[in-house]
């Protein structure tokens, strides 16, 4: 008995026994509570993935369904399968707003005088839009309201009511939206300049022309809500911005020297190395705006010089990270 032995044959094979009986009795007849996180589209009708696998077992040669009980606590390897078997499932939750999406919102809440922004409203359908285009959350984790204009309107409803002049009762909202909804009070010119990178970002294609990086530590990034970070590495993985950056710094130095440490990994290397660094934006997204990069705003990293530039809510300057790397090399006075 295991999920894995399912085919794509026998999970049809259920849809249609599904189809058959109706959802009801379907659910009865293989005493299935109802679905929980995922729901299974095909040919525009949604089913329980865990009950269409469960009965889809059953259609083996010599095999008895998977019973409710059996599958619990499989119901990530129940999706993984359906989906590796070529089946749509989607998630019935959107995602949780990240950072860079929070403060798209925010500013459009306190554009609004802090207060919210109603669903048939222009801004609210604008911003709509842009969070579907924007890159972070890959089409399979998105519920199907996601950022829809009514979602929209909620969020702006949760960081209105949290703004401190707020007297009623507060709607939800997490511990980032009031996170971000105080750096826009605390720093309200830095913010919009921040939102604004994003949007200028998203408009000309800079951020969602570049692949999703299958990073670990990009996706940790992300749960830390450093949805900025991300768009930032991506940003610097521009694979002609980098191949100018390295042209000119092999033609000023001959050599691909980390900027702050000195590492060079050809000379480590050999040619496994060469025409091997990383580059890194000195000025951040959110300062420059997405729209132009000047090569002498690039600088060429080792990889360990750029991860600990990133490290941390506050990034250094190479300069700064230079400055700390000598300082600790220095002899104890
Ligand atoms: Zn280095
Ligand atoms: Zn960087």
């Amino acid at each position: 008995m295991s999920v894995s032995d399912i085919s794509r044959d026998v999970v049809l094979a259920a849809i249609s026994e599904h189809d058959d009986l109706g959802s009801d009795a379907f659910a009865e007849r293989h005493g299935f509570t109802p679905a929980r996180g995922y729901l299974l589209v095909h040919e525009g009708k949604e089913y329980d993935p865990k009950a269409v696998a469960g009965v889809a077992h059953g259609y083996l040669p010599g095999e008895a369904p998977l019973t409710d009980a059996e599958l619990s606590g499989a119901l990530d390897a129940v999706v993984t399968l359906l989906r590796d078997r070529g089946f749509e499932v989607r998630p019935l939750r959107s995602p949780t707003w990240l950072e860079a999406e929070l403060v798209l919102a925010c500013d459009v809440v306190a554009r609004n005088d802090w207060r919210l922004v109603r669903s048939h409203d222009p801004r609210a359908i604008d911003l709509s839009r842009l969070l579907q285009s924007l890159p972070l959350h890959p089409p399979e984790s998105r519920g199907p309201t996601f950022r829809n204009p009514n979602s929209v309107q909620r969020k702006t409803s949760d960081i209105a009511t949290q703004h401190p002049d707020y007297t009623g009762k507060p709607t939800r909202g997490g511990k980032l939206d009031r996170e971000i909804l105080h750096a826009f009070l605390e720093r309200p010119a830095e913010m919009h300049a921040q939102a604004d990178a994003i949007r200028a970002g998203i408009t000309t294609g800079t951020l969602s022309a570049l692949p999703l990086a299958a990073d670990p530590d990009e996706e940790e990034a992300i749960s830390e809500g450093r949805a900025l970070l991300l768009l930032h590495l991506r940003r610097e993985r521009n694979p002609r911005l980098r191949a100018k950056k390295l042209d000119a710094a092999l033609a000023a130095h001959g050599c691909l020297e980390c900027e702050v440490c000195g590492f060079d990994f050809e000379r480590t290397y050999g040619e496994r190395g060469t025409r091997y660094a990383e580059v890194h934006h000195v000025v951040p997204l959110h300062v420059t705006g997405a729209t132009t990069t000047r090569l002498q705003d690039l600088a060429v990293l080792c990889a360990n010089c750029h991860r600990m530039i990133h490290r941390g809510r506050q990034w250094l300057t190479p300069a700064e990270l230079r400055e700390l790397v000598e300082h600790r090399k220095a002899p104890p006075a």
